[in-house]
């Protein structure tokens, strides 16, 4: 097959030319993206050796090997794993798979600067590509275990590369480096330099737990060649003790099991003891991944079993709410040759997963009591998973419920605990209230809130779709009940006030003809009409039922493919507002109430509206109000 030569996916090229002019500082984070995707390549073949005995791959030495040469200007890192096919290289190195792609290049065109596009490429990581941020030229050379021929990729990073077979590729992966001319004024930075590699291996990776070999030079002639030396330790960062392992080398194995080239936000250890003896070292990310919310994010941890890697993520070691948690566990007695249906009813790997969960979540505990601002920082970005939860883990609710927070009309900028709430509670008020929306501000503007704001109630502004599913299934907390302030009936005047109670019972005989009639001619759409104790400006609006599933869970619901009849929601009038006062008194005096019957819908819409929905017809709705609007002209 001659050589042929293809187009680089758009979004690749738009990569490749950020890595090509070098937008990213360190460019030294390059050799520990190629070792670290060797490393891994090292961990496919062994554990597809592992599963399959008839895979024709020599797994007797496995390795990576760096090797550089100084005249021809080159950096070679070559490993003997998995390789790849012709197809696998056209598909894994010439597009770009990362669901969260689209995502950045789109935020990549809005950050203008160096800097915000810095933060971006860290934020995605580009494995293979950063190799361009050191060479005008890559190439690479690949063997798939098991198959007969290999092939070569070769590219400038420009628009094109090229693909070609050949037939004698040794099993693995070679990508060489044609390194960019040397910078006499930086000497630091010349990758051919024994002294510098041997560095970058050491800082960022050490603890890879293959032997990565520094190729020697050639000796002088008739001299034995020299013995090749390997420049890292290959210790599990985890099975050493905490003072001897620093920050900054957690954090590289966080990038090397993560993929994200930042520091993650805080790291956790744990060392199990006993009959059943493990270690874990667990990271939580500083960021939230784009694709934390779709169905193919890649969760779970790495299982080792006595230092060897057996499973890449495995999910079975935490549950779906901690999937943004990276780590490695080491176990001492599990099979090596466990599968993951298997992996998932194992009682050691339960009993796992239960006590990782409590560390997580105590961990959470202490950073929030310990600093505040990095429990913030986290629980901006993770919450919403976490409340995931409070319905799917009833074990670790009350845990949960220590460490999740909300925003509240409590205050701006600094959300509540539960527990801080309830001990804000005011004389009489029996219950926590809540209200459900798509944002703070829609929250904050909707006629349900009048009455508490009026009477300084604290409310609980909850703008996650999961907020809908949580709190129903919570239920209480410390004896009070989560209540929605836009469902069922709600009663904030102090109880026993003769006067209000007085006042209402003569309202509602006032009323009662009206209502009825609104009911009746509202019948398609509402369930029921009522005076309302929530309102104190707005004329109108409309609630749900207590146990009637709100629009927002109807939606969900939808959206998951479940069929839901619309649920009918119940109409609330102002008894204070002029127009209802109005509306009132005209059904008592009219005879012809045709117009009345448009004044009813037009309330029942304004109603809809105020809560950030749409009335039925809106084009009617908008007739109805112009004509309304003309007539006052007149
Ligand atoms: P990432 O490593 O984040 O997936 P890369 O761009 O670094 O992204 O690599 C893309 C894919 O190419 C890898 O997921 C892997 O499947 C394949 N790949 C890269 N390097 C090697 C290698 N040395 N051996 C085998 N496969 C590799």
């Amino acid at each position: 097959m001659p050589t042929e030569t293809f187009e680089f996916q758009v979004e690749a090229r738009q990569l490749l030319q950020l890595m090509i002019h070098s937008v990213y500082s360190n460019k030294d984070v390059f050799l520990r993206e190629l070792v670290s995707n060797a490393s891994d390549a090292l961990d496919k073949l062994r554990l597809a050796a592992l599963r399959d005995d008839s895979l024709d791959a020599d797994t007797s030495d496995l390795h990576i090997e760096i090797d550089l040469d100084p005249d021809a200007r080159t950096l070679t890192v070559r490993d003997n794993g998995i390789g790849m096919s012709y197809d696998e290289v056209g598909k894994l190195i010439g597009t770009i798979a990362n669901s969260g792609t689209a995502e950045f290049l789109k935020e990549l065109k809005e950050a203008q600067d160096a800097a915000g596009a810095e933060g971006l490429i860290g934020q995605f990581g580009v494995g293979f590509y950063s190799g361009f941020m050191a060479a005008d030229e890559m190439t690479l050379v690949t063997r798939r275990a098991g198959e007969g021929s290999g092939t070569r990729w070769s590219s400038r990073g420009e628009g094109t590369y090229t693909l070609e077979n050949v037939a004698d590729a040794p099993q693995g992966t070679a990508v060489t480096l044609h390194l960019k001319p040397a910078d006499p004024e930086n000497q630091l930075h010349d990758y051919t330099s024994t002294w510098k590699i041997k560095e970058i291996v050491k800082r960022y990776s050490d603890f890879i737990t293959w032997p990565i070999r520094l190729v020697p030079k050639p000796g002088d002639e008739g001299e034995d060649a020299p013995e090749p030396e390997t420049l890292n330790s290959m210790k599990a960062l985890w099975a050493r003790s905490r003072d001897e392992v620093s920050d900054d080398e957690y954090h590289e194995l966080y990038k090397h099991v993560s993929h994200d080239w930042r520091d993650p936000l805080e790291t956790i250890r744990l060392q199990a003891e006993g009959t059943f003896e493990y270690q874990a070292l667990l990271f939580l990310p500083a960021h939230a991944p784009h694709d934390l919310f779709t169905r193919d994010f890649r969760r779970g941890l790495q299982l080792y079993v006595k230092r060897v890697l057996i499973m890449d993520d495995c999910e079975a070691l935490l549950p779906p709410y901690l999937r943004f948690v990276k780590g490695v566990v080491d176990a001492q007695d599990l099979s090596l040759n466990v599968s993951r249906e298997i992996l998932q009813q194992d009682r050691h790997i339960r009993m796992i997963q239960r006590r990782l969960t409590k560390k997580v979540l105590s961990s959470v505990k202490e950073m929030k009591a310990g600093d505040p601002d990095k429990y913030a920082a986290f629980w901006r970005e993770f919450g919403a998973v976490l409340k995931e939860g409070l319905f799917g883990d009833p074990d670790n609710r009350d845990a949960l419920l220590a460490v999740a927070s909300f925003a509240s009309t409590h205050a701006e900028d600094e959300p509540t605990t539960l527990q801080q709430y309830v001990e804000r509670m005011t004389d009489g008020q029996d219950d926590i209230y809540y209200m459900t929306g798509e944002s703070r501000q829609s929250i904050e503007n909707s006629p349900h809130m009048e009455a508490f704001r009026a009477r300084g109630v604290e409310v609980l502004l909850l703008t996650d779709a999961v907020d809908e599913v949580w709190v129903d299934a919570v239920g209480e907390f410390d004896g009070k009940k989560l209540r929605s302030v836009a469902k069922g009936e709600i009663d904030l005047d102090v109880q026993g006030d003769e006067q209000a109670d007085g006042e209402r019972e003569k309202q509602t005989e006032a009323y009662a003809a009206l209502l009825g009639w609104l009911k009746e001619q509202l019948a398609e759409d509402v369930k029921d009409v009522r005076l309302s104790t929530r309102l104190t400006v707005s004329p109108a609006c409309v609630v749900s039922d207590a146990h009637d599933l709100t629009p927002a869970l109807e939606n969900m619901y939808r959206a998951m493919g479940q069929e839901i009849p619309p649920t009918k929601r119940i109409l609330e009038l102002n008894p204070a507002h002029p127009l209802v006062q109005g509306l009132n008194q005209a059904y008592q005096e009219r005879e012809d109430r045709a117009e009345l019957v448009e004044t009813a819908e037009l309330l029942h819409g304004l109603a809809v509206l105020a809560e950030g929905g749409q009335p039925k017809e809106p084009a009617r709705f908008v007739k109805l109000v112009a004509e309304r609007l003309e007539q006052a002209l007149r």
